[in-house]
């Protein structure tokens, strides 16, 4: 049962450069930190949205059905400030969790690698189970995503929890957790996050062996020791 295709992500070559400047811009130039870490996702974010348009907009649609615009950029008014009737929100939560979910696998990949040397496979759409692979019996879950956006007026809308302080990530990452080691029950399977409620930290279990908080540089140290002494044997 094949389900799954194995067709190129879209805008790759710009997603790729973005994140490698990003990372030249933050990490490579002032080193590993909590400042630096938070910075380049935070970066990596803002250019997917802005690459993918998933700003946060609102439109009137009883202005429209007249051929009038009243929109705008950031959360919706209540009311149509030209009419006077409801307004409603341009639907981009699907896209926008998607492309930053991408985004953060991205980031993760480039960091792993430019600042520890350690290879990981981006899995893309090939298993919906996991996201890197740095081998097939290692594997790691990306969950990340950003509190708010950047609206191209420069104003930021919130986007509510990010990363894993999201409670329907947070099923969704332990339910792909499930699922994988009920087929690779010796494998290791790790989720990685740019949000953790604290009382998951340090959490580990049957299914999980780490999750981390990895705009932390302690929580990604922590995570890249765990890969490590997993690999070396
Ligand atoms: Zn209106």
């Amino acid at each position: 049962m094949k389900r799954y295709s194995l067709i190129a992500y879209s805008h790759e070559k710009e997603i790729l450069t973005f994140t490698a400047s990003n990372y030249k811009r933050t990490i490579g130039k002032k080193g590993l930190s909590n400042v630096t870490l938070s910075d380049y996702f935070a970066d990596c974010f803002n250019n997917t949205s802005t690459l993918f348009g998933l700003y946060k907009c609102w439109i009137c649609v009883a202005c429209l059905s007249v051929n009038k615009f009243s929109h705008g950029w950031g959360d919706k008014p209540k009311l149509c400030p030209t009419c006077g009737k409801p307004t409603y929100e341009v639907a981009t939560f699907q896209a926008r969790a998607s492309h930053v979910g991408r985004a953060f696998q991205y980031a993760c990949r480039y960091l792993l690698k430019e600042s520890y040397g350690i290879k990981a496979e981006l899995t893309g759409e090939k298993t919906p189970l996991y996201d890197l692979e740095i081998r097939p019996d290692v594997v790691v879950e990306a969950k990340g995503s950003p509190e708010f956006i950047v609206n191209p007026d420069k104003s930021k809308s919130s986007l509510g929890r990010a990363g894993m302080s999201r409670s329907d990530t947070e099923k969704k990452a332990f339910a792909n957790a499930n699922e994988w080691k009920r087929r690779f029950p010796k494998g290791h399977f790790f989720i990685v996050t740019n949000s953790l409620p604290v009382r998951m930290r340090a959490y580990k279990d049957e299914k999980v062996d780490g999750i981390f908080d990895i705009t932390k540089k302690s929580q990604l140290d922590e995570f890249v020791a765990e890969a490590n002494k997993l690999t070396a044997s």
